[in-house]
């Protein structure tokens, strides 16, 4: 039995053909990408939802080159240690599914769901992982239903701590990877006049049990076009000046800093 609910109201959405239903008949169709859209408010508004097309294909093609492969490594030695009991994953902001995909072929999944606003994103996770359902959503209000999950991932993305809690079981795994302070400072000093330390947060999660942590840090040389695709990733990109941006075209390779901690967690 599936954990996803009706965004509206809350009861159990099953499949009919290409649609999400539940018992009120509120129906949810899935796209001819097989995205299913359960964020109730998109159409009125004309502001960003989620990473638009150049910031994904950007994302794919800097991570598809593998700097960023030692963070998955380490998402999957965590995962092969506490998580393989999961049946179903969820993974909270999964982007184009770089490191949900390896973590699909690590454990034997049921069910495995991703979450973003970024529907552009979400067609790209669905190619990397055809079995796996790619939903519209906030991840602060996702639709499943209370202690159904066995496994959420987080990779980069913003806290979402007490909805992570409603929906993964008791005992059941969170894994996330935030920055750390040093993480990608030499892209600051490239645009930025007085660039800044990235703040650490602390581990330690209300209703969670914090269980293993790695640290991955390391320097890596980044080349060309790949130098401005990565500041595309990041969320400085946004708050930097036309002026500022063009600064790194200029760049022709760049020894960067990547410096991040994963954590695993148990939810107590
Ligand atoms: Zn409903």
């Amino acid at each position: 039995m599936s954990i996803l609910i009706c965004p509206v109201c809350s009861e159990k959405l099953g499949l009919h053909e290409k649609s999400y239903k539940c018992k009120n008949n509120h129906c949810f169709d899935l796209s001819k990408f097989g995205v299913l859209n359960l964020s109730l408010n998109n159409k009125s508004s004309k502001k960003r939802h989620g990473d638009d097309k150049a910031m994904v294909v950007a994302r794919t093609e800097f991570l598809d080159k593998g700097y960023y492969r030692p963070i998955k490594d380490a998402v999957i030695t965590l995962c092969e240690k506490y998580c393989k009991g999961a049946k179903n994953l969820i993974d909270a902001g999964c982007g184009e599914g770089y490191y949900t995909a390896e973590v699909v072929k690590t454990l034997v999944l049921e069910e495995v769901f991703g979450v973003d606003l970024s529907k552009e994103a979400l067609r790209y996770f669905k190619k990397r992982i055809k079995n796996a359902l790619p939903i519209v959503s906030s991840i602060f209000k996702m639709p499943f239903e209370e202690s159904g999950a066995d496994f959420v991932l987080s990779m980069f993305v913003p806290d979402a701590y007490n909805e992570f809690l409603r929906v993964i079981k008791k005992d059941g795994y969170f894994i996330k990877t935030k920055v750390l302070k040093n993480h990608l400072i030499e892209l600051k000093q490239a645009v930025y006049d007085n660039p800044y330390y990235n703040d650490e947060e602390p581990d330690e999660i209300e209703g969670f049990e914090k269980l293993d942590e790695i640290i991955t840090d390391y320097k890596t040389t980044v080349l060309g076009d790949d130098i401005k695709k990565l500041f595309l990733m990041t969320p400085y990109y946004y708050k930097t000046s036309k002026t500022d941006q063009q600064k790194l075209e200029k760049i022709e390779k760049l020894e960067i800093t990547v410096s991040v901690k994963t954590v695993v967690y148990k939810k107590v």
